[in-house]
């Protein structure tokens, strides 16, 4: 029987294993599924939504296991709790605009004729999720395709394999149908022959362009529809009218909050040119504070990255820029714990440009490449360099001058004096390889259903 094991960054040991789950096992799973989504669908709009946020609810009460568990797994310290902020946040705004994402648009109702479109749950949708915000990303999608009336299956990541099981487990106790929201431990030969058997009408992939493409290479042919929320290179630009300090404050926290393990984490900065020392220097400062360490320990301000394995992309695509000429800022001897392995020290980046990998690709560490600019012409050829497009962080005090560098950028989401955050009201899309489709917000809720119109002529004459 294979395992599906969890090694924890902690201490490199194997913190929790599940078996994986064989195939013919999961096919009854997704039948149950299949078979318990024509019940879920018939009930009002108003009772899913309760269910589900019952089920956030429940999950809340588990909080005292959830911190120290996501620790162990992946890494985050426990001083800055579990994902529950934001996690509530969605859920919450999800439930408060369901009802009015759901209802039919009308286009007629007259004596003559009712026409309007009405919005149906596609039925079973597969959830698979990454490890570096594990309950956050998924109930991006979990919340509002329940609450649509779908069924879900999840599968979570190895590395955070015990999400998924709590996620589900809260969920029931809090009274949503066992066949309703189901956890599977999948392998991906099992998720593959799932996905090319046509077992699921939607399918949610979050994670790496790599995976994003085997999970289309699996679906091709079979017509499913696929939201592929993917990598990330995301870049800030600083403008001569920038609020120095908080640009500095929240930039360097974009890039190294979660050890960089963040989808729209920060990676590169382009600096006009008359702020460039100023905020070159406060961001060193800024980044020298952290305390890297064991994620348990509550003085710990920067945990192990999730696996030494990311750790070890890190490190060479560091060692690749400074071998081009890159200046490393941070001195190694502030973080003595350092292990060359999981634990990894910050770092900062200047003499850095896009020949080297490091302003290019993703980093997905604790890691920013910063540039000096002399205009918005030069800053946003420089931020369309890259081939994905998730967030872009804007700093002026000019917002029309925002909106108009932001209809040039290649990008899904354009931020000014702000990074890093999910708003559940907009939606949460990108552009070239970090993917297509689009969560939350009104449109999540239409991309997890489907149209069906309506054309009722009442008299013949
Ligand atoms: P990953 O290695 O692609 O894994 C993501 C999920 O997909 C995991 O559950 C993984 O399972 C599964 N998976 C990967 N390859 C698969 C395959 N061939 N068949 C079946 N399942 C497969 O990504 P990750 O390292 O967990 O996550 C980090 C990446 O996610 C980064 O690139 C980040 O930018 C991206 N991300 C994007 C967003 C966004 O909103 N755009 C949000 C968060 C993260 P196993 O763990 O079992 O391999």
């Amino acid at each position: 029987m294979t395992m599906i094991k969890c090694i924890s960054p902690v201490n490199g040991e194997v913190y929790a294993e599940r078996p994986a789950m064989p195939l013919e096992l999961a096919r009854q799973a997704v039948a149950h599924a299949r078979l318990a989504q024509k019940s879920w669908a018939k009930r009002p709009v108003e009772e899913r939504v309760k269910l589900v946020l019952a089920g956030v609810a429940r999950l809340n009460e588990m909080v005292d296991e959830v911190v120290p568990e996501l620790a162990w797994q992946m890494g985050r310290p426990v001083r800055y709790g579990g994902e529950f902020k934001g996690f509530n946040e969605r859920s919450n705004y999800v439930a408060a605009i369901a009802a009015d994402a759901l209802k039919p648009i009308i286009v007629e109702e007259s004596d003559r004729f009712e026409r309007r479109i009405e919005r149906e749950p596609h039925g079973v949708v597969f959830v698979i999720a990454p490890w570096n915000y594990p309950y956050m990303t998924a109930i991006n999608t979990v919340a509002p395709a329940l609450m649509a009336g779908n069924t879900v299956i999840i599968k979570h990541a190895s590395q955070t394999i015990l999400v998924g099981e709590r996620m589900v487990r809260a969920f029931i106790e809090a009274g949503v149908p066992a066949d309703v929201f189901q956890n599977l431990f999948l392998d991906h030969d099992t998720t593959a022959a799932l996905i090319a058997a046509k077992s699921f009408d939607f399918i949610n992939f979050t994670g790496s362009v790599e995976g994003g493409r085997s999970i289309e290479r699996a679906a091709a042919g079979t017509f499913t529809g696929l939201g592929l929320e993917l990598g990330g290179k995301d870049p800030g630009y600083v403008m001569e009218d920038a609020d120095l300090d908080a640009a500095v404050d929240t930039l360097m926290d974009g890039a190294t909050y979660n050890s960089g393990q963040c989808c729209c984490g920060i990676e590169r900065i382009y600096v006009n040119e008359s702020l460039y020392d100023a905020f070159v220097e406060k961001s060193v400062a800024w980044v020298s504070n952290y305390k890297l360490g064991n994620p348990l320990d509550p003085e710990t301000t920067l945990g192990p990255m999730a696996n030494k394995r990311f750790a070890a992309t890190v490190r060479h695509q560091i060692a690749d820029a400074v071998s081009k000429g890159a200046k490393a800022l941070i001195d190694p001897k502030l973080f003595p714990q350092d292990d060359g392995g999981a634990y990894l020290a910050p770092q900062i980046l200047v003499d850095v440009d896009h020949s080297m990998e490091f302003m290019r690709e993703e980093t997905f560490g604790p890691a920013v490449g910063i540039m000096k600019v002399k205009s918005d012409a030069e800053a946003i050829e420089l931020m369309n360099d890259c081939q994905y497009g998730l967030t872009v962080s804007l700093w002026t005090k000019d917002a029309e001058r925002a909106s108009r560098i932001g209809r040039d950028l290649e990008t899904g989401t354009v931020f000014m004096n702000r990074a890093d955050y999910l708003d559940p009201a907009l939606c949460w899309t990108g552009v070239k390889e970090t993917g297509r489709g689009g969560s939350l917000s009104i449109l999540g809720f239409h991309n997890l259903t489907r149209p069906k119109s309506y054309h009722l002529k009442k008299v013949t004459a």
